[in-house]
């Protein structure tokens, strides 16, 4: 069992990273790319967490050896629980694993579905032809609203991403659209019918109360989660230690993660977190990880 460990210029910097995206869902970078770039920043053990898809993993894995890093097959989950969108990460999950294909299949339906209504409601407010965008832009990778922010931003609609959440697709925006996502329990379900290990991402991005995130995560416990997100790139001193308290509460694990996307947000970097503090059980406890 290793932890991840301070090294970095201000004591940032871990060795272990298991939240980020490639193009296989939101990220701007190619697998390869994100993995090559953890590798650079130190990073030893790396997750690659694309929503909702496992298409991204077979090309990791392949730079992860090259690299001589730990890659971890892993996806991060949409689901709903008691009326509100969570997202779960699966750690290392078996990407041929039935029960987890079949979920991933129903949640990239229920993606282009919601991408229809979407792009139904934006041509209601005279903005044409963005489903079809998105499709040439997709590929076989996973639509997400991010893709209809840079097709708007393209075309010159908003001036910014975030222009195009706060006016357009954010949440209660006039082309907001729900997606009807699977249960957290179903969810919980695929991913340790996969021999995963489930983990609530960043458990304080949800908008709730202390005592909503308490019920939230006594249910996930309940329901077969294993671990909590405690440690996220956009963690300050006080995220974390909230985030601890929350864990330890609910007697789960910890978890680690940038979640990052792009390159171009100095903000957060891949492996750049602060350490996970040691009254949390880290969910790769039982793992055997070869990191020094
Ligand atoms: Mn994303
Ligand atoms: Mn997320
Ligand atoms: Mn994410």
């Amino acid at each position: 069992m290793t932890q991840a460990r301070p090294g970095g210029m201000d004591g940032r910097q871990s060795v272990i990273d298991l939240h980020c995206h490639s193009r296989a869902s939101d990220g701007h970078l190619a697998p390869a790319e994100v993995v090559a770039r953890a590798a650079g920043q130190g990073v030893r053990v790396l997750a690659l967490t694309d929503h909702d898809t496992l298409a991204g993993v077979a090309e990791a894995a392949a730079e992860a050896d090259r690299c001589g890093i730990s890659l971890i097959p892993a996806v991060e989950c949409s689901c709903t629980w008691q009326g509100r969108e969570l997202h779960i990460v699966g750690l290392a999950v078996d990407p041929n694993a039935p029960a987890l294909q079949a979920q991933l299949r129903n949640a990239r339906d229920a993606r282009w579905r919601r991408m229809q209504r979407i792009a139904q409601k934006l041509a209601a407010k005279r903005i044409p032809g963005v489903f079809e965008e998105v499709v040439a832009a997709v590929g076989d990778g996973m639509p997400t609203r991010a893709h209809v922010a840079r097709v708007l931003y393209a075309s010159g609609h908003v001036h910014s991403l975030q222009q195009a959440f706060d006016r357009y697709i954010g949440r209660g925006k006039p082309a907001w659209c729900r997606a009807d996502w699977p249960t957290m329990e179903d969810c919980v379900a695929a991913i340790r019918e996969a021999g995963g290990q489930a983990v609530l991402a960043h458990p304080l991005a949800y908008g709730m109360t202390g005592a909503w995130l308490r019920r939230t995560l006594m249910a996930f416990g309940d329901a077969g989660g294993e671990a909590v997100e405690v440690v996220c790139g956009s963690s300050d001193r006080q995220a974390v230690l909230t985030a601890t308290g929350q864990a330890l509460r609910a007697g789960l694990k910890g978890s680690v993660g940038s979640d990052f996307h792009n390159p171009e947000n100095p903000w957060i970097e891949l492996g750049r977190l602060r350490p996970l503090p040691p009254a949390v059980i880290p969910v790769w406890h039982d793992w055997s990880l070869q990191i020094d």
